[in-house]
């Protein structure tokens, strides 16, 4: 935590592929998929398949999942799942 994760680096592998999937807000099952204002984004490991939230100052400087990246990610998803 803090001052060495400044440039929003993957906390698992390190990777600087990283994008924002909640910026701001949360939807998750936590509150029934409903959407919620929130000072925290989630943030995605597109390199390893990492999920994080965070306030950090580094979100702003992160763009946004594609729908790309999406498919990207789900793919990335079941790979891993096979691998477990
Ligand atoms: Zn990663």
């Amino acid at each position: 935590m803090g001052m060495n994760n400044r440039s929003g680096r993957c906390p698992k592998c390190r990777s600087i592929n990283v994008k924002v999937s909640q910026r701001m807000c949360n939807h998750s099952a936590f509150n029934g998929y409903h959407y919620t204002r929130s000072d925290y984004s989630e943030i995605m490991c597109l390199t390893c398949g990492w999920r994080w939230r965070t306030k950090a100052d580094y979100v702003p400087s992160l763009s946004d999942m594609s729908a790309a990246d999406w498919k990207r990610y789900e793919t990335m998803g079941l790979r891993m799942e096979l691998w477990v």
